[in-house]
């Protein structure tokens, strides 16, 4: 186990596999592991339950007031559930109704502030891995450690079909590839803290990489931070 806390920021393209090695990472060293990406789905899927307009600026600030976002740890999924205004809403916040608009009210600047702050919050006492867009670069721009991930556009497309298709029969692989494609134009050039590389950013191309293999390489830079971390 690591003895000198560090903060980890994760970033990098819709389904590279950040939470896979964020969630393992976390594990390794005994840390929180935060997935940004589910407070933005859940904000998202507030405003698709309430439709709020996202170019009405009246409603986002109202909607922004009403909702409250927490994280509750999950024994069996080794990792934390997000909770809408007391709600448990992991079941519903990866289904292609939130990732169709997701992007999109992560672009506007009331919610990049108000998850943000969060986000900025839960990270004062170190020993956290987040992973998202922005962690790097807005976030937490002094974390010790910066992984900027990316993949080949269709060993993401096939991982994502399969992650969904086992709950959505109907889904083809041309519909969840167009989603990343939209999702990562959308981020990439949005104007409130796009995904972008931050300068000391380690990138890391895990197309032909095992969850293995990319866990080891994470707890190599890890250990070179921090000087430590378990044997297993
Ligand atoms: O990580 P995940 O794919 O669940 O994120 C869903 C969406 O949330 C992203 O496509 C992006 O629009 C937004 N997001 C963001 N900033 C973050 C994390 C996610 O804008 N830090």
């Amino acid at each position: 186990m690591s003895e000198h806390k560090i903060i980890i920021a994760i970033d990098g393209y819709s389904s590279c596999g950040k939470s896979t090695i964020a969630k393992d990472l976390a594990g390794r060293l005994g840390y929180s592991y935060i997935d940004s990406g589910a407070m933005y789905r859940a904000v998202t899927l507030y405003f698709v339950r309430n439709n709020v307009d996202v170019n009405n600026a009246t409603q986002v600030a109202e909607a922004i007031k009403d909702i409250h976002l927490s994280f509750v740890f999950n024994v069996q999924r080794k990792a934390a559930d997000i909770y809408l205004n007391g709600e448990n809403v992991e079941p519903y916040i990866r289904e292609m109704a939130v990732a169709e608009r997701v992007s999109e009210v992560a672009a506007l600047r009331d919610v990049r502030t108000f998850a943000v702050a969060q986000q900025k919050r839960m990270g004062t006492e170190k020993g956290i891995v987040m992973d998202g867009r922005d962690i790097g670069t807005t976030v937490f721009p002094d974390a010790e450690l910066k992984i900027f991930m990316t993949a080949d556009p269709d060993v993401r497309a096939i991982r994502r079909y399969k992650e969904l298709a086992v709950k959505n029969p109907d889904i083809t692989i041309e519909e969840v590839k167009q989603n990343l494609e939209q999702r990562d134009h959308i981020d990439a050039t949005r104007k409130e803290s796009p995904l972008r590389q931050a300068t000391d950013a380690i990138l890391l191309d895990n197309s032909n990489l095992t969850p293995e293999q990319q866990l080891s390489m994470a707890e190599e830079w890890v250990r070179q931070r921090t000087g430590a971390i378990a044997d297993k």
